[in-house]
């Protein structure tokens, strides 16, 4: 179940937000008291409140809004517990000073901004000890294993267990709390509008995690990389998997350099299936893997992992994908069986986007020309897979019939930068921009101008995306709602 956080000003808006919330299928929500104005009126609370909640007056030292005189606060936990509240939230000292009253539910909880505590059961064992029936340990994630650690508590707990990890490094303990057994977790009410470092908001948790369907037997998948916030992999992936009705779910994983080895020893623990593997993991992540398919051999990078049977496979899929996009596009020419077979591929860019498609368009038998600001790097991958190097400042006086981006210039927000000035496109080439965050970036604005035949970075990022999904699942994935759902995103 999802806790819904509101915290409001007065106890009318109280209360017309957890009517709204409660209208969309939020079943709990918590009152955070110490977002009231004084003096609080808790008996026009309990006359008015359309549903059940958690009734919280959080400390400022624990992330509250308000000091107030701890005496008075304490008369307010006790009189909601008087009036009726099913849960109220006690810090461990306020829930020793504090009888048990009618039938409200104890949290007993603590709060650590700092991080998440080393001893996390002998600090659980002490909130236990306060006559709760419900344990609540919300502490900062530092790195990735402290999910780990947190759900691993939620799991093994002797009483039920709200554990959760807050800051971005503690999102997917947010989004796995149900599946590992907590009774519940928080989520806020709207964006921009997190009431703790990390939440999510009840939409999201409840609509594209479905929060509520998740149990120890949902299937888990998920995306690394650093940053990760950005991605939306996890849109296309759990959008797929709720349209067919699958019993997965596919998480954001934040994973620093430094703590990928960690975490792909907790993989198993996290009952990991499969993940998407992006900047900067994509080479480093080889150390784990056990059987690499022939474009991961010959790239030296993954953008795919799969747990199966004790082994761990790896993919590219970006690769295929990005040829898969091209071919799309050539359906006219004559020769269907090799139609990239003989043409002049011009790539611009040299880093992990570059290398797949320069190994995938010599294997469709292009002519593959490669021109990097950074020359040397562009020396490099042409030493490792081949394709004849061209300075950066001559790009734009080499013929090509195939121009691909493989540079983030023209990215989001840098949305005026091209890596390819427009007046020198010609009518017929097949430009391809791998960059897909915008679709139309000045650079597909500009091929369209001058008849060039476009391709965009959202048909490779769907194309890639559903290789994924047949080797995570097994099945079809629903190729042309991941598109629609990327597209409708953007806008
Ligand atoms: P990467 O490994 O960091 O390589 C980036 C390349 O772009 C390097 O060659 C870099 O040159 C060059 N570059 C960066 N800034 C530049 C600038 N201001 N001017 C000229 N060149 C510049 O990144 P990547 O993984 O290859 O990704 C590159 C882009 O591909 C991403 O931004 C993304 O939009 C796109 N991509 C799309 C998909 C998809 O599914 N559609 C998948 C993967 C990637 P230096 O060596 O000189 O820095």
């Amino acid at each position: 179940m999802l806790c819904v956080t509101i915290g409001c000003r007065t106890i009318p808006e109280l209360v017309s937000e957890q009517r709204r919330l409660m209208a969309e299928g939020a079943r709990l929500c918590e009152f955070r008291l110490d977002y009231l104005d004084q003096p609080i009126d808790l008996g026009e609370l309990f006359a008015k409140r359309p549903g059940p909640a958690v009734f919280t007056f959080r400390r400022p030292e624990d992330g509250g809004r308000q000091q107030v005189d701890e005496a008075y606060r304490r008369r307010l936990l006790l009189v909601a517990m008087e009036s009726g509240a099913e849960y109220v939230d006690l810090e461990a000292d306020a829930a020793a000073a504090l009888p048990r009253i009618a039938s409200a539910s104890r949290i007993v909880s603590l709060h650590d901004f700092s991080g998440t505590p080393q001893d996390l059961p002998a600090v659980h064992a002490r909130l236990a000890a306060h006559d709760a029936d419900l344990v609540k340990i919300a502490a900062r994630a530092n790195c990735p294993h402290d999910v780990t650690r947190m759900l691993r508590l939620v799991r093994t707990a002797s009483l039920p267990t709200v554990g959760l990890c807050m800051g971005e490094l503690g999102t997917p303990s947010r989004l796995l709390a149900g599946r590992a057994g907590a009774p519940f977790t928080y989520a806020c009410a709207a964006s921009g509008q997190p009431l703790a470092p990390g939440q999510l908001t009840f939409s999201e948790m409840s609509q594209l995690y479905r929060y509520d369907q998740l149990g120890p037997q949902t299937a888990l998948y998920g995306v690394i990389g650093d940053p990760i916030g950005h991605s939306r992999s996890p849109l296309v992936h759990n959008t797929a998997f709720a349209a067919m009705g699958l019993d997965r779910v596919y998480v954001p994983f934040r994973v620093p350099p430094a703590d990928l080895a960690v975490f792909l020893d907790d993989a198993e623990e996290l009952g990991l299936r499969g993940l998407s593997v992006t900047i900067p993991h994509k080479q480093a992540v080889l150390a784990v893997v056990t059987d690499a398919d022939q474009a991961v051999r010959e790239i030296g990078a993954a953008n795919t992992l799969v747990w199966l049977d004790g082994r761990v496979y790896a993919y590219n899929t970006d690769q295929a994908a990005a040829i898969d996009s091209l071919v799309a596009v050539l359906e006219s020419d004559p020769d269907p069986t090799a139609p990239l077979a003989g043409m002049r591929a011009l790539v611009l860019g040299a880093g992990g986007a570059a290398k797949a498609i320069v190994h995938g368009l010599h294997q469709a038998g292009a002519q593959v020309l490669i021109s990097s600001r950074t020359r040397a790097r562009a020396e490099q991958l042409a030493a490792d897979l081949g394709g004849q190097v061209v300075d950066w400042d001559q790009r734009h006086d080499e013929y090509a019939d195939v121009l691909v981006n493989c540079t983030p210039l023209g990215m989001s927000p840098h949305v005026a930068a091209t890596p390819y000035d427009g007046g020198r496109l010609r009518p017929g080439m097949i430009v391809f921009d791998t960059v897909y965050n915008p679709e139309h970036t000045l650079l597909v604005e500009d091929a369209r101008r001058q008849g060039c035949t476009v391709v965009t970075g959202i048909e490779m990022f769907v194309r890639q995306a559903a290789r994924q999904f047949r080797l995570f699942t097994g099945l079809e994935p629903p190729l042309e709602l991941m598109r629609s759902t990327l597209r409708s995103d953007e806008q």
